[in-house]
């Protein structure tokens, strides 16, 4: 926040309180802040074990600044576009090293939205006790304070826009890096389908030894309470805006394996330990944020419209929804 004084707006969007502790949840702003021109917004840190996230973000919005000491052709890109970080959401659950927030509540259970059908017992959320993970929180209670201070910057930054985006990392499941996608309460597809196929193609011609999965999050379990299917619900509203909210899931399992000791250590099975897989992984993802930031700003360049928009949607229903 100090390197990016002058260039970036920095507030705090909720504060969390232990005891005598406080913790700000902040919120960072660049770019240029015209609402009618697209936006995307960085988080992480919703999950306090997951810190790879929050380093990788940082890591991130460090280049961004650093450059902007000097680099004009990124002064002229954030004349086009808006950005918004929050690259901590949670960090009181990072600082007593759990998955929730202080209250024992997972961020990602807690919104009020219901899955269709069963969900994996407590994976998929649950109301039985806070000291269980997964936790949703109480029926009926309001959301977290995290998380109203996260809807309220999407609601803000994002949704007021025409077009949007937001990537939110986490790190944990499987092997591979995933970019995972609404829903995760129904297995039913979203309206905006053929945007992400659109944003994979277009990623895998301008990198194409980067590899992502991309998938609904619904092809592997239903969760209750996910807050980017909310927020989406919410954007989808009105039929003119596009909202398109992206989880970065880091694949944690290979640092594991290849550096079985982690296994031992509560961090370890979410973060890579070794130093140069470390740097590896700040490297490799900050390309793929720094391709989102300049696909935001030149999305009139790529979404499809009409006839072509219908056939690249019905191809990506055939691909992910029909078994
Ligand atoms: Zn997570």
């Amino acid at each position: 926040m100090e390197l990016g004084r002058g260039h970036m707006e920095a507030s705090v969007a909720c504060e969390v309180e232990s005891g005598n502790l406080r913790f700000p949840v902040y919120k960072l702003t660049l770019g240029n802040p015209d609402p009618t021109l697209p936006a995307i917004g960085f988080f992480g840190g919703i999950h306090g074990l997951e810190r790879i996230g929050t380093h990788v973000l940082l890591y991130f919005l460090r280049g961004l600044i650093s450059r902007l000491a000097w680099d004009k052709s990124l002064h002229h890109l954030l004349q086009d576009v808006r950005l918004v970080f929050m690259p901590l959401i949670n960090p009181g659950g990072m600082w007593q090293s759990t998955r929730s927030n202080l209250r024992g509540v997972d961020l990602m259970r807690n919104a009020p939205i219901e899955a269709e059908g069963r969900v994996p017992f407590l994976l998929g959320g649950h109301r039985i006790s806070p000291h269980l993970p997964w936790y949703r929180g109480v029926a009926g209670a309001e959301m977290e304070i995290e998380n109203q201070a996260l809807c309220r910057t999407v609601q803000d930054e994002l949704l007021t826009r025409s077009f949007s985006i937001a990537v939110d990392c986490h790190s944990g499941f499987g092997l591979r890096d995933r970019v995972w996608f609404p829903h995760a309460h129904t297995v039913h597809p979203i309206q905006h389908l053929a945007d992400i196929v659109s944003l994979e193609e277009l990623f895998k011609e301008t990198y194409p030894t980067n590899r992502y999965l991309f998938e609904p999050q619904s092809l592997h379990y239903r969760t209750h309470g996910d807050i980017w299917d909310y927020l989406y619900l919410q954007a989808e509203q009105d039929k003119k805006k596009t909202f398109l909210p992206l989880t970065l899931e880091m694949g944690s399992w290979l640092w594991v394996k290849k550096n079985p000791r982690q296994l031992f250590s509560r961090h370890g099975v979410f973060n890579p330990i070794v130093e140069h897989r470390l740097h590896r992984v700040l490297r490799r993802h900050a390309v793929w944020l720094d391709f989102l930031m300049r696909a935001a700003a030149g999305h009139d360049n790529w979404q499809l419209q009409g006839p072509s928009r219908l056939r690249m949607q019905e191809r990506a229903v055939a691909r992910w929804y029909r078994t």
